[in-house]
């Protein structure tokens, strides 16, 4: 996963300084409607103004993922990434008093929302998904070139959601970010998110009194103007958008009065990928507080503790194992050692013909009945809970089906016994098929000759729990020898019956 980071953080770089060196806009955050955040901001920060927090007492937020897939079902982000992106997102958010936890998964099948959600058929269709009890959290494969966005404006009224993309949501930062939009946090370069940013041909050095959107005042590196100028957060310094793949700023823009930027790289809100570390300023975290807390905000605070067991293990996968040839192909059963804290395990199965599937099952095993014969599969499972979601994956394993068709025993479908009495019967009389069952069964009787001729059946004949006696009556019989058959779901069972006259 480290290995993947770092390559996702790499070709980023590469697009970037390709994109600024073009003076191409550069795509990362697609949050388009910006000056609707810092409003919200701002509104926000008049409300909460005599609002008494909660101290030290840690908010638990839903959040909702919903992994959206082609039309035909292909396509679809596994659930491992929205794990990673979660832990990543309360690993941002850790030194405040504002957690995450997984609320569900959503499966959701659109050509049009996989590839742009942004459109108006995609927006309308993502619009009829919203849940208004968690974050909603789009999990897609483009959002109009840009890594991920939020759509303002805050409340249930009818947006609020967060896109992101396959390739960015489990980057370190990306969804924190979005999250900090939902918390009506601007960019601390705001007003120049259109410009492309910052070129001295361009936008001059010193710049002008106001950012490129034409109606905000940029910063002044002495904070004189902090309260409203920029992103209207004051601990947070100047920043006319300067972005980069690998951390570093090293221009010399100056504000209107000449002075020197220094701006912070490392802000979750900007726009560098690549940092060691990333962080929240001091005034960026009230505003997040005053946002938790404000009455649009009433449906993410469900006032709910999760599971907070920490999980800090892999499972063992215990069965099959390694290189293990099974005789049958429709019944494979996986077993693996049982992870303290999980409430749930994350199974990941694929080869070339199945692609990649994964099931999330509470149990430590799972009975697969769909795979192919003579054929190879690898899996590995990881353990998670609602709020932990950070562990690996266990050590992966190959396994190889067989040919052999798996019938189910009657006792793996509900029968603890059954028999057939009296036996010997005679050739007039009825006889009774007693079962004793530990849960209802529906279940079909045949009586058959040595050569496999049905001469009697039963069928759909309903069975409660305990013991049940079936009056078998096949009129008359010939003396001799007979099979008596029962049949529930896929399970047969054949006893003898002696028929004398
Ligand atoms: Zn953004």
């Amino acid at each position: 996963m480290i290995r993947r980071l770092t390559t996702l953080t790499l070709s980023l770089g590469i697009l970037l300084t390709t994109a600024l060196q073009a003076q191409q806009p550069v795509h990362l955050c697609g949050t388009k409607d910006v000056e609707a955040v810092k409003q919200q901001m701002l509104q926000n920060r008049q409300e909460m103004r005599d609002f008494v927090f909660p101290r030290n007492a840690v908010t638990y937020v839903p959040v909702r993922f919903i992994l959206v897939a082609k039309s035909d079902g292909s396509g679809r982000p596994n659930e491992r990434l929205a794990l990673r992106a979660l832990c990543n997102l309360n690993e941002q958010y850790a030194d405040q008093d504002i957690q995450f936890y997984l609320k569900e998964f959503y499966y959701y099948n659109s050509t049009t929302v996989y590839t742009n959600p942004t459109g108006f058929s995609g927006s309308t269709a993502i619009k009829n998904l919203m849940d208004y009890s968690a974050i909603n959290v789009f999990i897609t494969n483009e959002a109009d070139d840009a890594a991920a966005y939020y759509q303002p404006p805050a409340g249930p009224g009818g947006n609020d959601w967060i896109v992101a993309t396959s390739a960015y949501v489990d980057d370190v930062r990306v969804l924190a970010h979005e999250v900090g939009h939902f918390f009506s946090l601007p960019h601390p370069f705001h007003g120049w998110e259109s410009s492309g940013g910052w070129d001295p041909n361009i936008h001059g050095n010193p710049v002008g009194i106001y950012a490129p959107d034409g109606q905000t005042k940029n910063e002044l590196v002495n904070g004189s103007n902090c309260e409203n100028a920029g992103d209207g957060i004051c601990d947070t310094p100047a920043d006319y958008m300067f972005p980069s793949g690998n951390c570093t700023y090293n221009l010399n823009a100056k504000d209107p009065n000449g002075q020197l930027l220094q701006p912070d790289k490392e802000n979750v809100m900007n726009y560098h990928f690549g940092c060691s570390s990333y962080h929240f300023s001091d005034d960026q975290k009230q505003e997040i507080q005053n946002s938790l807390f404000s009455s649009n905000r009433n449906y993410v605070r469900p006032n709910y503790t999760p599971n907070l067991t920490e999980i800090n293990q892999s499972p063992t996968v215990i069965s099959p194992s390694q290189n293990e040839e099974i005789a049958t192909y429709n019944h494979v059963q996986l077993e693996w050692s049982e992870v303290p804290g999980a409430d749930y395990y994350l199974l990941e199965i694929s080869n070339a013909t199945i692609g990649t599937r994964t099931y999330i099952v509470e149990d430590n095993s799972l009975l697969l009945t769909d795979l192919e014969p003579n054929k190879g599969y690898i899996w590995k499972v990881m353990a998670f809970n609602e709020y932990h979601t950070c562990a690996n994956y266990s050590t992966q394993k190959i396994f190889k089906t067989g040919g052999e068709i798996f019938s189910a025993t009657v006792e793996e479908v509900g029968f603890e016994s059954w028999d057939v009495f009296p036996n010997p019967v005679s050739g007039s009389q009825s006889f009774f098929v007693s079962t004793r069952t530990s849960k209802p069964v529906e279940m079909d009787v045949f009586v058959s000759t040595l050569t496999g001729q049905t001469v009697y059946s039963k069928t759909g004949i309903q069975v409660s729990t305990g013991v049940t006696d079936v009056e078998i009556a096949p009129g008359e019989l010939a003396a001799g020898l007979y099979f008596v058959s029962i049949k529930a779901e896929d399970a047969i069972d054949t006893r003898r019956l002696v028929v004398i006259e």
